[in-house]
């Protein structure tokens, strides 16, 4: 049941975990959705402004291209103005040809008025540039053909031209250029070669275009575009024909692509850049597998740290459990395990209807068996009795060991004999279980069994089966005993003892009766017994073993004893007084008083207090203080005598007997127990060991009472073997004082007559 427990709470831990990682999973792809979008939008809008200023940079660096070249053939004008050159054709061709090296054009050259044109490399023409060329570049200052063909080596070319400082009529300097110089500045650096850059005229017609050269219209190829909302080919058409710049956006075979168009300072042409806009996914892709890259490290490490975290919690939980609940000797559960569980067995008890019973085990004098053999066999003992308990229950029983050597079960207790023999079976195989290598001593378990009929807290319930156990351990030999009726009415007595013994006592509810101790021969009472009796409103006189042994676990019996002492003082001193023959009286004193040091001195000044002779106190202990406290004991002995008061021991055959310790102690008399004297009556074997056993009393020197006389028989056979007076039924039962007095009273007359 415990594993099931451990798997369910492990599965709730599993089941949150997986919540947690589904909630930051969705976190994470919400996040990433939306990032995915901004970083489209933005790119988009990056696109669009970096084509936009592409386009512009483009026109920029054309521009600027085109201005250097005027200003070289501007330079070179210069220098052929001088009739020095002019005027020398050869020297013109010479100066010509420098020049030509030194700025990189294919040709240059001096066209004159007459249309004759002296090129760099020493070829003439005639009208190279046509007179309509020869008027513009008259007019602008400036002028640059379209693209036309090298008249020497048929490659593509720009002719530049620019009039001869000195006016019109001296005729015009020109150079000529190769179209792929210029191709070559429309690629460079438009998006590492996925964009295209051409110029065009204001009529659309493509003057250069990079990287290949293509040619034609751009409006007419624009038939095919499928322009963005807002945009066509005559709003471009338009822009262009005002010098207006611009951006669109449109589709050609399936592919998208952004056009920039700007304005060139030149013959009214424009810069043209172009760009597919699936490059801008492509970065946009790359950006985003990137961020899905980092998504996914984030989410991985997260998983990675849960799975570390709940790894740790279990294995924290596991020492956790191990700690609260697992007994650390026989890794069975320990009391809380079983409290924890309690009630969830009850609860399948109750479902099927079964009664239950909770059972306490105590290991009978375990401590024993720790000293015979050491603490480790101890433990392994202790190990195999668990064992065996365990192996003895059945589905859905509870076990645990709850303290050293005691064991909790919750049994299904279908009838009370069904539990009993089960309890007999079990103990006997815990038992023989123990002694199966036949190392050790014979085992015997003591059960106590609460049949649960009350739903009380899980504690009163220990309690009651621990009662049982107690009461179980008080008879010899008996493996169980049931928390019963009996037993709960014994436990509602004994606390209404405890909770009136106070008043009772102010209320003089405990009274002073007498027992006398008499002759055999004549009967007359030599001396007597003080024994409290209780005399409860309601329920008449209590016998002192319903309260004795509670007055002596919980104190109170001290105080008792004192009441009691005093009672017989005020009657000893009352018979004085009468003038009667007073007899001696033995009170009980419980051992309790022997922890106080200063009880015979309080004794002898109580007596002295009420004018009582000492010698008519006699103090009855019992048997069982005397043993093992010899030293303690001879010292109170002692104490009393040198007071003057007598010492009985009482109870005398009742338990631990020794002769020895009688030698020691000096007893003025000893009691034969009546237990002792009534277990075997009238055996044989016991006469000869009571016989004996006084022989060597009487050898000591003490006088003997025999305790519980009851019939003429014991009378006559106790006093054959030579006791010295008899306390019995047979003669007198405990009387109240006042029948006490009036037995004492006729004596001391008769005496007083016959004196
Ligand atoms: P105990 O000191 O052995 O007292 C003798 C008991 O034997 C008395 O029982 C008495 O009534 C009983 N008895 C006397 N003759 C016979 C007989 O022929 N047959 C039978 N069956 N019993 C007989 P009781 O008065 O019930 O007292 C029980 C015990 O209570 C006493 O045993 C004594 O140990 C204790 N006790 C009584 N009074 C006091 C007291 O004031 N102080 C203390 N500490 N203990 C007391
Ligand atoms: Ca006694
Ligand atoms: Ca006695």
């Amino acid at each position: 049941m415990g594993r099931v427990r451990k798997n369910t709470y492990n599965l709730r831990g599993f089941k949150r975990s997986f919540i947690f990682i589904l909630i930051a999973a969705i976190l994470v792809g919400t996040g990433s959705v939306l990032a995915w979008e901004q970083v489209t939008r933005r790119l988009s809008q990056d696109a669009r402004e970096s084509i936009t200023s592409a386009g512009r940079e483009l026109a920029e660096n054309f521009n600027y291209l085109l201005e250097a070249e005027f200003q070289i053939l501007s330079s070179i004008s210069v220098s052929i103005e001088s009739p020095a050159i002019l005027e020398h054709k050869h020297r013109l061709v010479t100066y010509l040809d420098r020049q030509n090296k030194r700025n990189l054009f294919d040709t240059t050259g001096y066209q004159a008025p007459d249309g004759t044109a002296w090129f760099s490399n020493g070829q003439t023409r005639q009208w190279f540039l046509s007179p309509a060329e020869v008027a513009t570049v008259y007019k602008q200052g400036k002028y640059i053909s379209g693209r036309r063909i090298d008249p020497f080596d048929k490659g593509d070319i720009l002719v530049f031209a620019i009039p001869l400082q000195e006016g019109e009529a001296q005729g015009v300097v020109f150079a000529t250029h190769s179209a792929s110089f210029y191709r070559q500045t429309l690629t460079a650096n438009l998006w590492q070669g996925n964009g295209v850059g051409m110029i065009l005229d204001n009529k659309g017609d493509i003057v250069l275009s990079a990287p290949k050269s293509s040619f034609g219209n751009i409006f007419d190829m624009a038939a095919d575009f499928s322009f963005d909302g807002g945009f066509s080919a005559d709003k471009i058409k338009q822009d262009m024909s005002s010098g207006a710049k611009g951006l669109s956006g449109y589709a050609l075979r399936e592919e998208h692509r952004f056009a920039s168009y700007y304005p060139l300072q030149y013959n009214n042409w424009y810069a043209f850049a172009v760009l597919p806009t699936a490059f801008v996914a492509e970065k946009a892709l790359g950006l985003m597998v990137m961020a899905w890259l980092i998504c996914f490290s984030v989410i991985a490490v997260l998983v990675i740290c849960i799975v570390f975290m709940l790894r740790m919690q279990h294995k924290n939980g596991r020492a956790l459990y191990t700690m609260a609940f697992v007994d650390a000797l026989t890794q069975a559960d320990n009391l809380n395990a079983f409290h924890f569980k309690y009630a969830e067995t009850v609860d399948n008890f109750k479902k099927q209807g079964l009664p239950f019973a909770l059972v306490v085990v105590n290991i009978n004098r375990f401590k024993a068996v720790n000293d015979i053999y050491g603490l480790e066999e101890g433990d392994k003992i202790l190990k195999q009795v668990a064992q065996a308990l365990q192996e003895g229950l059945k589905e859905g029983e509870l076990f645990c060991r709850s303290s050293a050597d005691e064991f909790l079960l919750l049994l299904a207790c279908p009838g009370r004999t069904e539990l009993a023999l089960r309890l007999d079976s079990v103990a006997q195989r815990a038992g023989r279980f123990c002694q199966e290598d036949g190392k050790y001593m014979p085992l015997s378990l003591t059960c106590g069994v609460y049949v649960v009929d009350e739903d009380a807290p899980f504690y009163i319930l220990v309690d009651r089966a621990k009662l049982a156990l107690s009461s179980a351990r008080q008879h010899a030999g008996a493996v169980y005993a049931f928390y019963d009726e009996e037993f709960r009415r014994r436990i509602v007595a004994e606390k209404h003892i405890e909770s009136h013994m106070e008043d009772a006592l102010q209320n003089g509810e405990f009274k002073l009766y007498l027992q006398p101790k008499c002759d055999f021969k004549t009967g007359k009472i030599k001396s007597a017994e003080a024994l409290v009796r209780w005399e409860q409103p309601g329920k008449g006189l209590v016998p002192p073993d319903h309260f004795i042994p509670i007055f002596e676990k919980n104190g109170f019996i001290l105080k008792l004893d004192w009441f009691m002492l005093q009672q017989t003082l005020g009657l000893l001193q009352s018979w004085k007084a009468q003038g009667l023959q007073a007899v001696p009286v033995g009170i009980n004193f419980s051992r309790l008083h022997l922890d106080d040091p200063s009880f015979v001195d309080e004794l002898a000044r109580m007596a002295d207090n009420y004018r009582v002779d000492h010698r008519l106190l006699e103090a009855e202990l019992t048997e069982s203080v005397v043993f093992g406290n010899t030293a303690i004991m001879k010292r109170f002995v002692d104490n009393l005598h040198a007071k003057g008061f007598s010492v009985a021991m009482d109870d005398f055959g009742s338990g631990y007997s020794s002769l020895n310790v009688l030698k020691n102690l000096e007893f003025d008399c000893v009691k034969l127990d009546k237990e002792f004297l009534m277990r075997e009556e009238g055996s044989a074997r016991m006469r000869a060991i009571i016989s004996g056993l006084v022989r060597m009393i009487k050898s000591l020197g003490g006088s003997i009472v025999a305790e519980g006389v009851e019939t003429k028989e014991q009378a006559q056979f106790l006093q054959s073997i030579g006791c010295d007076l008899a306390q019995g039924y047979f003669f007198y039962r405990p009387l109240p004082p006042e029948e006490f007095t009036k037995l004492l009273s006729p004596a001391k007359k008769r005496r007083r007559k016959a004196g």
